[in-house]
């Protein structure tokens, strides 16, 4: 039987144990959080230009420990090595970024008869994060560093699979000269660590990655305490093509088999224009049959395991034996391993067609008009990310205006950046992280009337 207060560390290519790391119970988070709170008040103190000194420092340890970090993601996570080394590149960028945020976070003068009213943007104390396991080392970033940077404290709750990484970068922040207990990493099981921190009175805000049913947990703790919440959920992402779209780069594969489809953002519906569907479905059988699925620290590799046997059963239970489908190729095992697939004969209304299955796993679907491909896109209660592929501007233009999704490109399937703003419609989520306004999320505005009035 498994210890509840232990997390054993699977390497998911190998199913080997690579680590045994404690569970932090509900009083393990009272005392982080406790502790938190006067190295918050001391950090807030700091004049901004010192602040944004350490995260550089911080970065600049980050940067010297990329592929230590890498590797470790690799072992933990089963990412392939080069998504892990860029994974530690964006941490290292987004502290950069994030540093820059603290000296430039100004308020502004707002006149007023008799005076002139100041505002000001304050931290807002001790920030909860509840991170996945599928970017466990950029969710970790973008949840924490840009609180950081504003003049919050961190209470980080890793997924109880992937704590490797994220306890790593609280080490090197200790390491680069961050004041101890500003961000601290608490490993444990989303039912009590998870809990506890976002129930937590002196936690004053929570930003939570992961599914929408828990999302929705989350969110109805956090509104009994009229606490803030960030909530980046679910997503079942259309990848639009229409007939004049340059087809090979549409039909990019790696579009929805990224982290071998455990993202939030994977275009897992492609929905192709009727008259080119014969020849998507041609260029995907063999796009499929090439990806090089296997060992993640390996350079060839182009696609690694899923996470863990419940994420595989997860995954299968979407596609039933015999299912018409373009499948690629995968190991047997051990490890937990699932081949690139793309269902050909989904109902629109299928589970396959309409849930996040977070595998790499797509479904294939015609559609007839630019009207059909918008009714068709926007008929998901998600609503995170999106391609559209057309040579039409107008067309581009009109179709990205009309599919409802945070985070949409065009002629493209890169749509997150560490300094554009990344969040979801409808059920993919609540509010918005990284970009310009990624430190402004984690203050409150105060407003100060100055009189000019002199002595009556
Ligand atoms: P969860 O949403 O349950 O887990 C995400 C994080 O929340 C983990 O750290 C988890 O801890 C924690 N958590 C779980 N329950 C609570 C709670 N009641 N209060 C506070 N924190 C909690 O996702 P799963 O790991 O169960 O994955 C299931 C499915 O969710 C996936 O198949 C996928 O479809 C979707 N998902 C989507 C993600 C996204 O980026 N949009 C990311 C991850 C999953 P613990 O690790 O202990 O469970």
């Amino acid at each position: 039987m498994t210890d509840p207060h232990q997390l054993q560390v699977v390497n998911p290519a190998t199913e080997e144990i690579i680590a045994t790391v404690p569970a932090a119970s509900a009083e393990e988070v009272n005392t982080a959080v406790a502790r938190a709170v006067p190295a918050q008040r001391a950090w807030a103190a700091l004049a901004p230009a010192d602040r944004a000194r350490l995260l550089r420092r911080f970065a600049d340890t980050v940067d010297a420990h990329t592929e230590e970090l890498a590797l470790l993601e690799v072992r933990e996570a089963g990412h392939t090595l080069g998504n892990a080394r860029w994974e530690a590149g964006n941490a290292r960028d987004l502290l950069l970024y994030a540093a820059g945020g603290a000296e430039r976070l100004t308020g502004s003068q707002i006149p007023a008869p008799g005076g002139w009213n100041v505002t000001f943007h304050e931290p807002l104390g001790v920030v909860g994060v509840i991170a996945p396991w599928n970017f466990p080392m950029p969710i970790a970033a973008w949840g924490s560093f840009p609180a950081l940077a504003a003049g919050n404290a961190v209470v980080l709750k890793p997924a109880e699979t992937t704590p490797l990484t994220a306890l790593r970068l609280a080490g090197l922040a200790l390491e680069a000269g961050l004041p101890e207990h500003l961000f601290q990493v608490l490993p444990g099981h989303g039912h009590t660590a998870g809990r506890a921190l976002v129930d937590h009175p002196d936690i004053a805000k929570i930003v939570f990655t992961g599914s929408t049913r828990t999302g929705h947990e989350v969110a109805e703790r956090c509104a009994r305490l009229l606490k803030p919440v960030t909530l980046e959920l679910g997503g079942k992402s259309p990848n639009i093509v229409f007939a004049d779209a340059d087809l090979k780069a549409a039909l990019d594969p790696f579009s929805f088999l990224d982290n071998a489809g455990q993202d939030c953002c994977a275009r897992t519906r492609v929905l192709v224009q009727r008259e080119v569907y014969d020849e998507a479905r041609a260029h995907l059988a063999d796009a499929l049959a090439a990806v090089v699925v296997g060992d993640p620290a390996d350079e060839k590799t182009q696609m690694g395991p899923l996470i863990s046997r419940a994420q595989l059963d997860r995954v299968r239970s979407y596609v039933p034996d015999g299912a018409p489908a373009l499948r690629g190729t995968a190991p047997d095992g051990p490890g937990f391993w699932f081949p690139p697939t793309v269902l050909t004969d989904a109902a629109p209304d299928s589970p396959a067609a309409r849930e996040e299955i977070f595998g790499p796993v797509a479904v294939l679907l015609p559609f007839d008009d630019e009207r059909d491909a918008i009714r068709l896109a926007n008929d998901t209660p998600y609503g995170l990310s999106g391609s559209i592929w057309t040579r039409d501007l107008g067309r581009a233009l009109r179709v990205s205006g009309a599919v409802r999704a945070g985070n949409l490109s065009v002629n493209s399937h890169s749509s997150v950046r560490y300094w554009t703003p990344f969040g979801g419609f409808k059920q993919s989520g609540l509010g918005r992280e990284l970009g310009p306004d990624a430190l402004t999320a984690f203050t409150e505005t105060k407003n100060v009337f100055l009189s000019t009035e002199g002595p009556a």
